[in-house]
């Protein structure tokens, strides 16, 4: 199916590795010129070459950290006028929240709510102009069903959310989409960091943690970040010009309820 997107342009954030650079390569491989954008260049780098020899897109870099202001000023210096934007960044630390600190809640505000919410601001009402454009925000399966040990995730992601809902219906009428992707167990750096830790707390091996976890898992698998970056590429299309104010949950029928 052609996505009627050819041409187009993206600021994909946090997109040199996992689920980020999954929707950068997918929205690549239908013809939309990249912005991509990572804290660390070499990565970075590594990864806009290699795009670009798949596609044969435009791939710009922007090595920062998007959720400080320095880092979102240099994104949108690169990419002004986005028609499509992704945001993505690094999730919060898990914990008990009787040892988050005030800090700690900001930082998770800053990078799962916060960030999104102002590169939205510096990007929708040009979208609006032009009558076209698709911001999709990575969330995580947690805004759905809480995940006891991720309340910085739960609640700066909800919050988000919750934001982002009453937006999209505002700007349905200019063109403009706003939908969340819900991962839930992607194979990717991030979930490789929680299975070492999930093994040494139980003394048992990080193969057997990813056993366990995956038998959580109806599909019996974890997914990956390229099925994960169709869905996006999808939601960017011509083809989801309806679909708006969504949250669509990508977890391999982990979710146990009916909707
Ligand atoms: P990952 O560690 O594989 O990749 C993260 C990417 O983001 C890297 O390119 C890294 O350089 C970049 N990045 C991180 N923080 C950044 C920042 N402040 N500024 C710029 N770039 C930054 O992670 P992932 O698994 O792809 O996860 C992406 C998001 O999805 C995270 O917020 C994660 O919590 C969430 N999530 C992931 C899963 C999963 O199963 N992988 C499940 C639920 C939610």
């Amino acid at each position: 199916m052609d996505m009627g997107i050819a041409g187009r342009t993206a600021l994909v954030c946090a997109a040199s590795k996992g689920l980020g650079r999954g929707c950068a390569q997918a929205l690549a491989a239908e013809g939309v010129n990249l912005t991509i954008v990572a804290r660390t260049a070499e990565t970075l780098e590594a990864t806009a070459a290699e795009i670009r020899r798949q596609s044969g897109v435009e791939v710009k870099t922007v090595a920062c950290d998007i959720t400080t202001p320095a880092g979102r000023a240099a994104a949108l210096a690169a990419c002004p006028q986005p028609d499509i934007l992704v945001n993505n960044a690094g999730g919060p630390p898990p914990g008990d929240f009787r040892n988050f600190t005030h800090e700690d809640w900001i930082r998770a505000l800053e990078s799962n709510m916060l960030t999104p919410i102002e590169l939205i601001r510096a990007t929708i009402d040009s979208m609006s102009a032009r009558g076209y454009g698709r911001i999709v925000n990575i969330t995580s399966s947690a805004v759905k069903a809480p995940i006891d040990v991720l309340g910085l995730s739960n609640g700066a992601r909800s919050g988000l959310t919750g934001f982002v809902a009453g937006l999209a219906r505002k700007v349905a009428p200019t063109g403009v989409t706003i939908n969340n992707l819900l991962p839930g167990l992607f194979d990717t750096d991030r979930i490789a960091v929680t299975f070492e830790a999930q093994a040494k707390a139980q003394n048992i091996s990080v193969d057997d943690a990813r056993k366990q976890r995956m038998k959580t898992i109806p599909a019996g698998r974890f997914g990956n970040r390229d099925e994960f970056g169709r869905a996006c590429a999808f939601l960017c299309s011509v083809h989801a010009g309806y679909i708006t104010g969504q949250n669509w949950l990508i977890d391999g029928g982990a979710y146990p309820g009916t909707f």
